[in-house]
């Protein structure tokens, strides 16, 4: 999808600091992090939510997992928060499903 920002970043129309890539997800680092570790788990397939992509691709959310494992360990001893906001109400503002793995730090509810 061209108006989609993380399409865009899939495809290496707009920068990111990618921190691992593999056939079907990308993982970058937040571009306005919230914590020490914030990077974003995305699928190269555009889906609007988690629930959607499990629905599509069950295999694909598995590679998720996955590379959201491969940066914790990197990045914080393996332990980390992942969170999928689903929505606008919640806090969904691209529309392109991802993960925040987040960790690094005392985490609030509201991180
Ligand atoms: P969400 O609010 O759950 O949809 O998360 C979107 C996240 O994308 C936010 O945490 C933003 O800071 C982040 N973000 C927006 N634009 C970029 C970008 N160009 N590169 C990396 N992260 C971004």
């Amino acid at each position: 999808m061209t108006d989609c920002l993380f399409c865009r970043i899939v495809a290496g129309e707009i920068p990111a600091q990618i921190v691992v890539e593999t056939d079907t997800v990308i993982a970058f680092r937040d571009i306005a992090p919230k914590a020490p570790v914030h990077v974003l788990v995305a699928p190269r397939l555009h889906e609007p939510n988690v629930a959607a992509l499990a629905a599509a691709s069950p295999q694909v959310l598995a590679d998720m997992a996955a590379v959201a494992q491969q940066v914790a360990d990197a990045e914080c001893g393996g332990e980390f928060r992942w969170i999928f906001n689903t929505g606008a109400a919640a806090g969904q503002t691209v529309f392109h499903v991802h993960g925040h793995v987040m960790n690094g730090g005392a985490l609030g509810w509201d991180a």
